[in-house]
């Protein structure tokens, strides 16, 4: 398993190479952006791990590029816990999955196994549900013929209703699966998130998302 970390704190890319590499991963090691990003270009990685603040170009425009130009290189980036990011950001630019620093190797290796396994499972088929269809393995949903734009947070969501469509799903479900059980934050965040999806899908007659009093949120199929 081929390896690429982009992390300009030596000691830490030393410790990471050291900890991959007693695990029999092959790594290879950039210390700036601008080499990280050249790197995960030059060659092929099974996965990449990047941290978020890098002298050239951050980890985060790395992963906006990387997948822009439609590479799809499992990520996890190494977010400092007082940094200027939220790690929320780091999964809606396209990453797979983070950890604060500091952090423990053994986990790392744990993490980066559980990436390599979802990515060797293959794609995800692609749901659908009246005139919405979403294709999960290229983060992409169309409305009929008209694609939506969406940001990876508002697509993890609706794939979450999508899945249990007709059934009521609670704020606190939606709160643990679509953001992590790590959050913090103000739970009314979903309430944003629905409002923005609906807005997104407008008003339609063989879907739409409903509220449950009390109880939370349902995706409808109507008409069916
Ligand atoms: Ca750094």
């Amino acid at each position: 398993m081929r390896v690429l970390v982009v992390e300009d704190e030596r000691l830490l890319a030393a410790a990471v190479r050291r900890s991959l590499e007693s695990e029999g991963f092959s790594v290879v090691l950039a210390a700036n952006g601008i080499d990280g990003e050249w790197q995960a270009r030059e060659q092929t990685f099974d996965v990449i791990v990047l941290d978020v603040m890098l002298p050239g170009l951050s980890g985060y425009e790395i992963c906006r590029r990387l997948r822009a130009s439609g590479d799809t290189t499992p990520i996890l980036f190494l977010t400092a816990k007082d940094g200027e990011y939220d790690e929320a950001d780091a999964l809606d630019i396209g990453g797979d999955d983070f950890m604060s620093k500091p952090f423990s190797p053994v986990v790392l290796v744990a993490r980066l196994r559980a990436l390599l396994r979802r990515a060797a499972e293959g794609p995800e088929p692609s749901i659908s549900v009246g005139s919405l269809r979403v294709d999960p393995a290229r983060q992409r949903a169309w409305l009929g013929e008209e694609e939506l734009r969406l940001t990876a947070r508002e697509m993890a969501l609706l794939r979450y209703l999508m899945h249990r469509v007709d059934h009521v799903v609670s704020k606190t479900d939606i709160l643990e699966h679509v953001w992590d059980q790590a959050f913090e934050g103000d739970a009314n965040v979903v309430e944003v998130y629905i409002g923005r999806l609906r807005r997104k899908l407008g008003s339609r007659k063989d879907l739409g998302i409903d509220t449950v009093r009390g109880l939370g949120y349902r995706l409808s199929g109507r008409g069916r």
